[in-house]
């Protein structure tokens, strides 16, 4: 029984290592937790993303991921948006 769950940890082990070596391979196809960014182009992935700043919470975040509205705010989240929003 004892030699069972080392087989079980042992699995797990090489399970999570092969996933391991999957994500930190570049170049790949990638998992599905590591493509947020690769709408644009699947082959020309730009490694610094153009950063802006939420009006509301001042936080950093890439330009893709902002939301503008018409006075031409950045925000990084609707959310924020709405909570600026007179
Ligand atoms: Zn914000």
């Amino acid at each position: 029984m004892k030699y069972l769950i080392w087989l079980v940890v042992a699995l797990a082990v090489v399970v999570w290592l092969k996933r391991a070596k999957k994500t930190i391979m570049p170049g790949g196809m990638g998992g599905a937790a590591g493509s947020a960014g690769s709408r644009q182009s699947k082959s020309q992935v730009p490694e610094v993303e153009h950063m802006v700043q939420c009006a509301h919470c001042n936080i950093h975040f890439p330009a893709s991921e902002a939301v503008t509205d018409a006075s031409g705010q950045v925000f990084c989240s609707v959310e924020h948006l709405r909570l600026s929003a007179p």
